[in-house]
């Protein structure tokens, strides 16, 4: 087994155990702990993909405190300097990224398509926060005195933490870490514990590129030994948490503690209405994607299809026939069309609400059985799955499942579609499937969601426009866009009197 190292060339390769350290420091250095986990290929759990640290809250403490010291230097690099490390990251991810992709579809499962998909916005997000190092645009505004100038600047924040979730393994982290270094802030990052090979594929683009040394840390770990020690940590001025909503609630409880920058990113439940004059090619094309992409492991899947009564019954039929003819496999076989979901635990609860589904009445119309025969033996595969009659107050029209099983509801038209819609404790995408424009802009006013799409499914966010949603889905933030600048900087307003005298504002005025 090879011991990695981030400071040379990438080596990546799709069969070997890769035993991966801490990087602190610019340093690959064990764990405290001296234990390590072991990252499995959901799709054959023979396959070790990698060896990682086990570690506590002294490797956070060691991290926090590197990054500490780089902050002191980094936040003076020039913003348009910073910028051009992640520029060449980009560069370096382009030539890299077929290798990062295999290395992600092993690590997490999803197919090729996909991972390159991630991969790319990985680039995507590089290049945008590039650009923005030449920006960080800030008000300059008139003073209400005369001989008084007036202008706020953004300024970096300090030491940040990242906590990600396994299923966009690269991409989150590259929506997190990306903006908060061209900012000027340094980073330590907490990856999944099922997915962190990724991570480190993308930092090593950046000290290729030549980020120095300390300016992003990563500590790998579980939620409870390394995540919330760093939430915790008072040298932490920033946590930026990509995950469920119970682990958004525990973290953001954390850090209201010491009043720490929260960005909490969390679940969705996302509808797709379908109305009566719809292209149902289209939707159905659509709902098949957004429901079954990603082994429907997508905070934006499509995981509720809200369809008008004068068409149910044909989107029903067509859109059952085509998931039933899905290829479920390795996402490394290009044929294949979906892959495993991440874990023993995903897959159980998948299945839990195939049960679940089925006692609360909803018609089970396709899939709900585990796949573990010939090529599915050693990996964490089901069958898409489809439930149709679905009330919308069930259980499985509710609540978060993150696998690949989508409630179909019926109803009668856009306004009450949109009430399904909105009644659900997340917040997170929507979308509409119509060709009238005027219940095209209705829906777009009336979905309260961070992201509505319209004639596209309810995935697909691009990294220049704001991403999150409302109610559990977060607290506010979004990331993507200019959101992530505005999280990663501070206000600084600035005022020069160049009038020799006091003036009081408020209080001298002429009128
Ligand atoms: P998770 O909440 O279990 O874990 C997310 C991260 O938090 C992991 O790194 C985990 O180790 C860490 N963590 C767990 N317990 C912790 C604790 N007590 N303190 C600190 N950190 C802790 O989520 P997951 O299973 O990795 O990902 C799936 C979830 O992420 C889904 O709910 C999905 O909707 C959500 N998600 C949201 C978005 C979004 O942008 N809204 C994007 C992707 C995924």
């Amino acid at each position: 087994m090879a011991t990695d190292t981030l400071a040379s060339p990438a080596t990546l390769s799709h069969t070997k155990t890769r035993v991966l350290k801490n990087f602190i420091d610019g340093e690959w250095v064990d764990s405290s702990t001296g234990q390590t986990f072991e990252d499995h290929n959901p799709a054959d759990t023979r396959d070790v993909v990698g060896i990682f640290q086990r570690s506590n809250r002294a490797d956070v403490n060691a991290a926090v405190e590197a990054a500490k010291r780089a902050f002191a230097k980094w936040r003076l690099v020039p913003a348009p300097r910073r910028a051009e490390i992640v520029f060449r990251a980009a560069e370096i991810l382009i030539e890299r990224k077929e290798e990062c992709a295999r290395d992600m579809t092993r690590e997490m499962g999803k197919v090729l398509a996909e991972t390159r998909g991630d991969v790319q916005e990985a680039i995507d997000a590089a290049y945008y926060n590039a650009g923005e190092g030449r920006r960080l645009f800030g008000p300059t505004v008139p003073s209400e005195m005369p001989n008084k100038f007036a202008m706020a600047v953004r300024q970096p924040i300090g030491v940040c933490g990242m906590i990600t979730p396994w299923n966009f393994p690269m991409a989150i982290a590259s929506w997190k870490l990306l903006p908060a270094v061209v900012c000027g802030n340094t980073c330590v990052i907490k990856p999944a514990q099922d997915t962190p090979l990724s991570t480190f594929n993308l930092v090593r683009a950046l000290v290729d590129a030549g980020l120095p040394k300390g300016v992003i840390n990563i500590v790998t770990g579980f939620g409870a030994e390394v995540g919330t020690p760093l939430a915790e940590h008072p040298d932490v001025r920033a946590i930026s948490l990509t995950g469920s909503s119970v682990v958004g609630r525990i973290v953001g409880g954390i850090a209201a503690q010491s009043f720490k920058h929260c960005s909490l990113e969390l679940g969705g439940k996302n509808p797709m209405i379908v109305l009566d004059d719809a292209n149902l090619d289209l939707a159905i094309e659509g709902g098949l994607w957004g429901a079954f992409g990603t082994t429907g492991q997508r905070c934006t899947a499509t995981s509720r299809i809200i369809v008008q009564k004068g068409v149910y019954r044909e989107f029903v039929e067509r859109y059952v026939d085509r998931a039933k003819k899905l290829k479920v496999g390795n996402g490394l076989d290009e044929s294949v069309q979906m892959g495993p979901a991440i874990n023993a635990k995903q897959l159980e609860t998948d299945l839990s609400y195939v049960e679940i589904g089925r006692n609360e009445g909803a018609k089970l119309v396709c899939g709900g059985n585990r796949l573990d025969k010939g090529e599915y033996q050693y990996g964490w595969f089901m069958e898409p799955t489809v439930f149709t009659d679905v009330d919308p107050k069930m259980r499985i029209a509710q609540e978060e499942i993150f696998g690949p099983v989508v409630s179909i509801i019926s109803c009668d038209g856009l306004e009450d579609a949109i009430e399904i819609a909105n009644n659900i404790e997340y917040g997170l995408s929507s979308a509409l499937y119509t060709k009238d424009v005027n219940k095209a802009f209705s829906a777009i006013r009336d979905l309260y969601a961070g992201i509505t799409y319209i004639n596209a499914p309810t995935i697909g966010a691009e990294v220049h426009l704001p991403f999150g949603g409302t109610k559990a889905t977060g607290n506010g933030h979004r990331e993507g866009g200019i959101g992530a600048i505005d999280f990663y900087t501070e206000w600084k307003s600035v005022y020069v009197d160049y009038s020799d005298k006091l003036q009081k504002a408020q209080i001298d005025r002429v009128d």
